[in-house]
């Protein structure tokens, strides 16, 4: 589960002259007890706030995602609608990579220990210091019956 025990994070914030008021906790709360898979766009995360009685506006959820994506929280993920979908941050040795079918959205999650090291060695080579590794892969699922395009 959730990577991040709040003390943890507090000192991690602090050390970096940031807080972790109560609505980034509220956030973060929200987003560690999301089932394995989901992922959440900026929308979903305003309506699930919203429904907990936290007044925010669309606009400070956007600014608030930015800069918990900057604190290393949590993860921006190109996802198959075109806009941005956002996860937790784990660590880079246990995180993971997605599948998605481009009719439904589908996503699936997978680890790949040989597309980490192929990412940090690629890094490394040109001396950045690596924060993360996405690979994504679309396609269409099985129980999407559409004609494949032969490629
Ligand atoms: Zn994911
Ligand atoms: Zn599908």
């Amino acid at each position: 589960m959730a990577s991040y025990p709040n003390a943890d994070l507090r000192a991690e914030l602090n050390a970096h002259g940031y807080r972790l008021t109560p609505q980034r906790q509220k956030i973060l709360d929200i987003f560690c007890t999301l089932p394995q898979g989901r992922h959440l766009s900026a929308e979903d995360l305003h309506s699930a706030l919203t429904q907990t009685g936290e007044r925010i506006g669309l606009s400070t959820v956007y600014r608030t995602i930015h800069l918990m994506v900057y604190m290393g929280m949590l993860r921006e993920l190109e996802l198959a609608e075109g806009h941005k979908h956002y996860e937790l941050n784990r660590p880079l040795r246990d995180h993971h990579h997605h599948l998605v079918c481009v009719y439904c959205n589908q996503t699936l999650e997978f680890s790949e220990d040989q597309v980490d090291q192929v990412g940090e060695k690629q890094a490394k080579s040109v001396g950045y210091y690596i924060l993360d590794c996405q690979l994504t892969l679309y396609g269409i699922c099985p129980n999407c019956d559409v004609q494949k395009p032969v490629l």
